[in-house]
Order: C-alpha cells, then sequence, then structure tokens
C-alpha cells in the first residue's frame, strides 16, 4: 500500500510516504534552531512550528514522491510518546487527511517507528529480533517477536537516555545542541582510554538489562569542573571520546547479552543515537564475535522522520492490524509495548 506518515512528537516535522517497504519520499522540517538558544526544546515554539510546516511538508513529500494526495491508500501518525501539544498538530492533520481521502488512519507508537524504519532499507525485520532503542527520551532493550503487534520490553535506564546524556555531557564541554553529533565528531580527535568514566549497572547484582547514565554524566561533569578549577584547559576530544566509550560500552554489552539469554541471533539498532559511529563500530564488532547479524538504518534514518512512522504504517496495513478509530488521541507516554492504538 502507499502510506503517507506523520511525526510530529517533538521538533521535526516529518512527512513520509513509503510503498510497501520501499521509500520514496522522506520531507522534514525542523525547529531545532529555534530552541537552541534554550538548550533545550519548547514545547509551545514546536507545536506552533509544526502547525506552519504541516501543508507545505505534506505538499513537498507527495511532489518529491512524484504522487498525488489522491494515490494515497492509508495514513499513519505518530501517537505517542512525545510532546503534547507537537502530538496533537499531527494527529489533527492526520484525522484531516484521513477523512477527507476516505482511508483508514493508524495511530502509531514512536518508538516502535524508530525500529520499523529499518524495513526500508533491509527487508522484513528477522522474527524474533532483539531491538535496541536509544534516543533522546527513550533507551531500551526489546524481544520483538512480531513488530506488528508484539514488543516486550527486557530493559530500559532507571533514569536518563542515552541521547540525554550526550546533549547534557556537550553542554557541559560547551558544544551545541543537540550534542549528540558534536561529542561524535569531537570524539575521533580523543584518546577513549584516556580517562576511565564509570559503567552504569554493570555490577554482578545489577539488572541485566537495565540502563543507567546520571551517574556518568555527573562524573564528568565534575571531572570537568575539577579541571577548570585548576585552571588547567579542559580536552574536549578526549572527555568526548571516554564518555562516549563508557556509553556505547555498556549499550553494546547489554545488547549482545540480551540476545544470546534469549537464543535471538538478529540484533537491530533504532534512534537518534544508534547515529553514533562507535556505538555504530563497536555493535559491529561484538555482533561479529557473537554471530550475530547486526541491522542498523543509515544515520538520516536514525533520527526523526516521517518515514519511519509510514514505514511502520505500511506494516500494520500488511498484517491486517485495525485502523484506529476516528477519535483518536495523542497519548504523551505511550507505553514502549503499544505498537498501535
Ligand atoms: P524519543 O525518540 O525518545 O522520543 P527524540 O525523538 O527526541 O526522543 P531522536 O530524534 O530519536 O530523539 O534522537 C535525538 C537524540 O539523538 C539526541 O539526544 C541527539 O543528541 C542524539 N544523537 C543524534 N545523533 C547522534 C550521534 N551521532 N551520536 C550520539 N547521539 C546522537
Ligand atoms: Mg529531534
Ligand atoms: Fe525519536
Amino acid at each position: 500500500p502507499l502510506v503517507l506518515g506523520f511525526e510530529t512528537s517533538c521538533d521535526e516535522t516529518g512527512i513520509g510516504l513509503v510503498r510497501g517497504q520501499t521509500l520514496l519520499s522522506d520531507a522534514l522540517a525542523t525547529s531545532m534552531a529555534e530552541h537552541e538558544r534554550f538548550g533545550g526544546v519548547v514545547p509551545e515554539i514546536a507545536s506552533r512550528a509544526h502547525l506552519e510546516a504541516m501543508v507545505p511538508t505534506v505538499h513537498r513529500a507527495l511532489s518529491d514522491a512524484g504522487v498525488g494526495l489522491g494515490d494515497v491508500e492509508a495514513i499513519a501518525v505518530t501517537a505517542g510518546p512525545g510532546l503534547t501539544g507537537a502530538l496533537l498538530v499531527g494527529v489533527a492533520a492526520a484525522k484531516a487527511y484521513a477523512l477527507a481521502l476516505d482511508v483508514p488512519l493508524y495511530g502509531v507508537n514512536h518508538l516502535a517507528a524508530h525500529v520499523a524504519v529499518d524495513e526500508l532499507e533491509h527487508g522484513r525485520l528477522a522474527e524474533p529480533s532483539i531491538a535496541m532503542l536509544v534516543s533522546g527520551g527513550h533507551s531500551s532493550l526489546l524481544l520483538v517477536p512480531d513488530l506488528a503487534q508484539d514488543v516486550t520490553e527486557l530493559g530500559r535506564t532507571i533514569d536518563d537516555a542515552a541521547g540525554e546524556a550526550f546533549d547534557k555531557v556537550a553542554r557541559v564541554l560547551g558544544l551545541p545542541f543537540p550534542g549528540g553529533p558534536h561529542i561524535d565528531r569531537a570524539a575521533t580527535e580523543g584518546d577513549p582510554g584516556s580517562i576511565a568514566f564509570p559503567r552504569g549497572l554493570t555490577g554482578p547484582r545489577d539488572a541485566a538489562y537495565d540502563f543507567s547514565f546520571s551517574g556518568l554524566k555527573t562524573a564528568v561533569a565534575r571531572w570537568v569542573e575539577a579541571r577548570e578549577r585548576a585552571g588547567e584547559p579542559v580536552p574536549v576530544a578526549d572527555v568526548s571520546a571516554a564518555f562516549q566509550e563508557a556509553v556505547v560500552d555498556v549499550l553494546t554489552a547489554k545488547a549482545v547479552r540480551a540476545c544470546r539469554d534469549h537464543g535471538v541471533d538478529h540484533l537491530v539498532i533504532g534512534g537518534g543515537v544508534a547515529a553514533n559511529s562507535r556505538l555504530r563500530a563497536l555493535a559491529q564488532e561484538r555482533c561479529d564475535a557473537a554471530g550475530i547479524v547486526l541491522r542498523v538504518p543509515s544515520r538520516r534514518l536514525c533520527t526523526d522522520n516521517g518515514a519511519m512512522v509510514a514505514a511502520l504504517g505500511s506494516r500494520l496495513v500488511e498484517a491486517g492490524v485495525t485502523p484506529s478509530a476516528v477519535d483518536l488521541g495523542a497519548d504523551s507516554s505511550l507505553p514502549i509495548e503499544v505498537v498501535s492504538r
């Protein structure tokens, strides 16, 4: 089916078109620059920006794909989790298009969509797969028997998300927001072994699949403060590399362990942090050593976009999942296990 996907859970207005599992177009408008001076996303600004960007971005997605509105066979929209006001703009727009075009509407989970997007590049996920979702607001290990309806959370962060840790450490280092890509870049010039930062929740009595990044973030901040107090320059590249290594070491070790423990030999990584070059490299190394097939979407599709929503929508149509009711609402804290609603 030709599916039009709407993503407005945070600061990107993403409109994507897919046919089956083939990506046709992926139009993006972002209000990131408007939030930069606040050091984080301001919900009211994001909502208004979605409203302004919505119709032009839909038109851009259609013209990029060379199709008309009348060709659209189903509509998918992020129904949660995310910022309520931002989500509501997307849900209202998607409902209006679905009603006007008389096509089914699917309210989907943003987090499952971060995983589903990989199918556009690498074909159907193996069933079952282990999925590691690492983004700005979430960090979870999932057992996925069937992406269209069945996702079990094996573990999650007990405090900060991985992306949040990247963003907070970047701020400590004076790097721009969002900090993940800047730390990634700075780290290429640094020595990951130069500073020993703590690996959260890796003790023998700790939960096998849970994560903790707030202690690490605090350790980095203390280390940097001590340097500054001593009047010494902060080695941004080394701190970036050592911090990044601490994050991706734990992420990849626990993901491989989840695969082993559950007898699953396919791992997929999704979410904005999946764009991290060291995470991609170390995950590949450790999966190769463990005989696990690794799949990671190309960088551009890791962060928020509309194609990921269309990809999951298309999967739901093909699986014969019941469409959403016309009174579909937004749920800012939609649980990760609820793939569609
Ligand atoms: P969620 O998906 O949990 O609702 P979100 O949609 O805001 O959160 P994403 O768009 O999936 O998050 O990812 C954004 C996050 O990814 C930010 O924290 C950003 O710093 C991080 N990120 C992006 N690129 C990289 C990178 N190369 N290295 C590390 N982190 C990165
Ligand atoms: Mg974003
Ligand atoms: Fe996201």
